[in-house]
């Protein structure tokens, strides 16, 4: 339940309200975007009845909340949370645009994708380190090799990072290098990884299961918030459908169904979604039409070699081109986006990479004997089935 807390209860009155509500057998959290002066209780053994709640001093009204998840509800906390991570609001007005290729497969790589997404809106670089493959013969990602470079190439930019972590034998890793930790659709309901999450002190990007409901999915951003992170955004990916012309079927509804429910961030991953290069960006600028916070999107230097997802994967030119229209896009429905920098021209080298200069490559610094070595990390990691 909301409690909100009369207006007479100084600091002691407060505390001393807390432990009634826990000798009633509740527990109670508080979520900052709610205000100080709410509280939202929760039993988690028998039922407590309201009005015993509402007997108490320092109670000034109590509303029961009508959803199985509380601390994720817009019912507890009306206020919209934005979550920071360095400059970047995710959630505000602005339009957040994540894009980097699906894998991170080389320095090269990763340094040519963020200095193109970065030129073009970008403010968070993605990429995959730890890949949830459906075959186990496919490649796997770089590791923390993969992590480094991500780092040292959005470093370069003054970008976040976005990663994800796939077990908890990974997060001293993620902790290190990533700005944002990513659970992936095959991990939602991993309810281990979302509760450890809790106890971090990063922000967390939680797909969508490939098969959530979305009342499964803010229960699922339910675990990590009843842990005590409250940074939670949440990503709609695609779910499974009758639909066969796309990898997967793009729930736009679940916008607008989730800002409702939810005063949580929402961003939109067409690229998953669809899985067909030609179909992301209308899909995009539907996302953006529908009310998302921001943007997850594929984009490879070159998909025809891409070690994972080049089939979704944007071409520099076309993410140019696409970030021109969600620019246009985010504005018509209040929203701004970063103004593009002067960049080479599409089909050229970015503005460095023909510099050794600005690449330093001794801030890239693979982990001796961590199998993806030097060379892997430099380009010379095999194509997987
Ligand atoms: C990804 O974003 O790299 C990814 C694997 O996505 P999903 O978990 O949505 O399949
Ligand atoms: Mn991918």
């Amino acid at each position: 339940m909301k409690i909100q807390i009369s207006s007479d209860a100084d600091a002691r009155g407060v505390r001393h309200l807390e432990q009634q509500l826990m000798a009633l057998g509740l527990q109670v959290y508080r979520v900052p975007a709610a205000g100080e002066r709410v509280i939202c209780a929760i039993a988690t053994g028998d039922p407590v009845p309201i009005e015993e709640v509402k007997a108490l001093r320092g109670v000034e009204s109590v509303v029961k909340l009508p959803h199985e998840f509380k601390l994720a509800s817009r019912a507890y906390c009306q206020a919209s949370t934005k979550v920071a991570v360095g400059p970047v609001e995710i959630g505000g007005g602005e339009m957040v645009i994540m894009a980097g290729p699906c894998a991170v497969e080389s320095e090269e790589q990763v340094f040519s994708a963020a200095r193109h997404v970065y030129a073009h809106g970008a403010r968070i670089l993605r990429g995959g380190a730890f890949k949830p493959r459906t075959s186990p013969y496919s490649f796997q990602g770089l590791g923390v090799t993969g992590l480094r470079i991500l780092r040292a190439a959005a470093d370069e930019l003054g970008m976040a990072v976005v990663s994800e972590i796939m077990d908890l034998s990974q997060l001293d890793d993620c902790m290190k290098y990533v700005d944002i930790l990513q659970v992936g659709a095959r991990n939602v309901q991993n309810f281990t990884l979302l509760s450890a999450l809790g106890k971090v002190d990063k922000p967390v990007l939680l797909k969508r299961g490939m098969a959530s409901t979305i009342d499964e999915w803010l229960m699922s951003a339910e675990y990590i918030m009843a842990g005590g992170n409250h940074r939670v955004i949440v990503c709609e990916r695609g779910i499974r459908a009758h639909n066969t012309y796309t990898r997967n079927t793009l729930d736009l509804a679940a916008v607008p169904v989730v800002k409702q429910l939810s005063h949580l961030p929402i961003v939109v991953d067409p690229s998953h979604a669809v899985g067909v290069r030609s179909m992301v960006a209308p899909m995009a600028l539907a996302a953006v039409a529908s009310g998302a916070d921001g943007l997850l999107i594929e984009v490879h230097p070159k998909p025809e070699i891409a070690l994972c997802d080049g089939k979704q994967s944007l071409t520099p030119e076309l993410f140019a081109d696409l970030a021109g229209k969600i620019r246009e896009t985010a504005r018509v429905v209040g929203r701004t986006m970063p103004d593009r920098l002067d960049v080479a021209e599409p089909g050229r080298p970015d503005p460095g990479s023909a510099d050794p200069g600005r690449v330093d490559p001794g801030r890239v610094d693979p982990e001796p004997g961590s199998g993806a070595s030097k060379s892997a990390a430099k380009g010379a990691v095999r194509k997987g089935h």
